[in-house]
């Protein structure tokens, strides 16, 4: 089947050692075990093959240490956003740290692509509705969406829209645009993305777009590089959390190739720019 609706492949760039948890990774491995590269070449080969295009969200210190990255990404015609620069939860920086993150990351990417980030992510959905002053600087900052509102429970904002919309506040339009989801009555169920993504069969993943499209929705998936890396390093952390983190079936690429043959997939600047052509 091939719905008219679009929808949007979102990739976190970032390593396999960018987990926050307690026992994340606390300095940056040896370069040679990096694998961010080889893995978004991965990502990049599977959109090429399909012919859609994606939007990665960029943390600023991984495209600070290896130049080429955003230039190869931006040269294949996708769109790159922002993921801050640290890694860091936004609930653990100030206010201050949190706009110099994005002025930093921001710089970095228009020096090394001559193209200025609109959209951002936090790290962990770790932006809520308790840290709403994140969007009044995102607005200040130029940004036009972000998309780390995830209706999820524990790590998210469990009570959040599916939906996108505009967030309430001062100044330009801000659009929050969240990841996919099934509604469960355990409550919503991570599809879009992450372990969720690989766990569930997939006919729930697609059952969840599908149901998304026919209300005229888009369906946002995220992706980290670490998740079409099976073979890849890990970290020690407590079983949950490297479940979540990593396992299980841990090589992403043969779903995202039948969903790249199932349903038409754009960026999210391409789609907020059709919203505010309409609105
Ligand atoms: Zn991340």
């Amino acid at each position: 089947m091939f719905l008219l609706t679009h929808n949007v492949l979102t990739v976190d760039v970032e390593d396999w050692y960018h987990v926050c948890a307690p026992g994340g990774a606390a300095t940056v491995p040896p370069r040679q075990s990096w694998r961010v590269r080889l893995n978004l070449e991965k990502i990049l080969a599977l959109l090429d093959e399909h012919r859609h295009k994606a939007t990665f969200f960029m943390l600023g210190s991984v495209a600070e240490s290896d130049p080429d990255l955003a230039p190869m990404i931006c040269a294949a015609g996708h769109e790159i956003a922002s993921h801050g620069y640290s890694h860091r939860l936004v609930s653990d920086l100030t206010q201050q740290q949190f706009r110099d993150e994005l002025q930093l990351t921001g710089r970095i990417i228009m020096e090394q692509t001559g193209q200025r980030p609109v959209g951002f992510r936090a790290p962990q959905w770790s932006l809520t509705e308790q840290t709403g002053w994140a969007f009044d600087i995102l607005r200040e900052e130029g940004y036009l969406y972000d998309s780390s509102l995830n209706p999820l429970p524990f790590v998210g904002n469990y009570r959040g829209s599916r939906t996108p919309y505009i967030l309430e506040g001062e100044g330009s339009v801000l659009w929050e645009i969240p990841p996919l989801v099934t509604k469960s009555w355990i409550g919503n169920l991570p599809t879009g993305g992450g372990w969720g993504f690989r766990f569930f069969p997939f006919r729930t993943v697609c059952t969840a777009i599908e149901a998304l499209n026919r209300e005229d929705h888009p369906a946002v998936l995220y992706l980290h590089p670490r998740e079409v890396d099976p073979d890849g390093p890990r970290l020690e952390l407590p079983s949950l959390k490297r479940f979540v983190s990593y396992g299980t079936r841990t090589d992403a690429a043969s779903r995202l190739s039948e969903l790249f043959r199932r349903y038409k997939f754009i960026t999210l600047k391409e789609m907020v720019y059709e919203w505010q052509h309409v609105s």
